[in-house]
């Protein structure tokens, strides 16, 4: 079933076009929403969750139409912007309780059964009766999932959820993420493409306000079929490899450096094609090196 649709959505913000004719279509799942600083991602984020006017295109969100039933739309979605503040004199309880006022869950009842249920889902039960005062980065950003859990939302919008996490605070978010998908559709953005790579199957590539790429991320991957070479040269030539190619990543062997770098064509005869990873492929459609 398709979870969403948008058709030619424009957005400018004064005379700058934000976004140009996106097209996207999402089915059931985890998807991601791909693209560098300033690609577009937030804005298409803010439009989807309602907060955001646009100018011309047509997005449908669970058969229903976005500027017109509104009221709908928001009561399917769950929406964790990427600047979340929380108050932090409060304890996460007590704001998950606050949430879920404003979203509407009046019976104290079925406020309590959803916040426990919520807490247990990002596994913050141990401190919710702490202040968030005291909440680490990661603690934060589950206690931002919680509040967009309330209401038990079919869609939730996750706007670079790990962005400042930690290496093992961001394990633990993957997995929850992962958990959180099996039965909701999540559309997740993040210019960190190990953030979706074991867990997601669709996504899409944005760029200066347009679509790149959209579709399975083996797919992504194989964009940069014969344009990924791995280079082993001295660091001194480090510059000179820049200068030449894009370099995705480096390491250490000896006394060289080996560059995983894109190239059309072979860059020196010493150097080997590699298998191309999702990350590849992004970079490679970012930069506009395919074959
Ligand atoms: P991303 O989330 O992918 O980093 P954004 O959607 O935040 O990208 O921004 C896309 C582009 O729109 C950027 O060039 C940004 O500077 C610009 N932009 C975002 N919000 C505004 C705004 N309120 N007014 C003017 N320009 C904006
Ligand atoms: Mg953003």
């Amino acid at each position: 079933m398709l979870t969403l649709k948008i058709e030619g959505l424009q957005k400018n913000y004064r005379k700058f076009q934000a976004l140009k004719n996106i097209n996207l279509q999402m089915e059931t799942g985890l998807f991601g929403l791909l693209g560098p600083n300033g690609a577009g991602k937030s804005t298409l984020m803010k439009i989807l969750s309602t907060s955001l006017p646009f100018q011309d295109g047509k997005v449908t969100i669970y058969d229903f139409d976005l500027v017109k039933e509104g009221d709908k739309v928001r009561q399917l979605l769950g929406y964790l912007p990427q600047h979340f503040n929380v108050p932090t004199q409060f304890t996460g309880k007590e704001f998950l309780h606050y949430v879920a006022s404003m979203k509407g869950i009046t019976n104290q009842q079925e406020r309590h059964l959803q916040v426990e249920k919520v807490l247990e889902e990002v596994n913050l039960l141990p401190q919710a009766n702490k202040k968030i005062k005291g909440y680490s980065g990661g603690m934060k950003r589950r206690l931002g999932i919680a509040q967009a859990l309330l209401g038990n939302p079919k869609l939730i919008i996750l706007d670079e959820p790990t962005a400042g996490l930690d290496p093992s605070e961001r394990i633990r978010f993957r997995n929850l993420i992962e958990k959180l998908s099996k039965d909701r559709s999540i559309i997740l953005s993040t210019h960190i493409i190990s953030d979706i790579e074991s867990s997601c199957e669709n996504a899409a590539v944005i760029h200066h306000g347009e679509v790149l790429f959209q579709g399975a991320t083996d797919a992504l991957a194989e964009k940069a079929i014969n344009v990924v070479w791995e280079v082993s040269v001295p660091y001194s030539e480090y510059d000179q490899i820049e200068k030449e190619y894009v370099i995705i990543s480096s390491r250490k062997e000896k006394e060289n450096v080996v560059f995983r770098v894109l190239s059309i064509d072979a860059p020196f005869d010493e150097a080997t094609p590699v298998q191309p990873t999702i990350e590849d492929g992004y970079m490679a459609v970012i930069n506009g090196v395919i074959s």
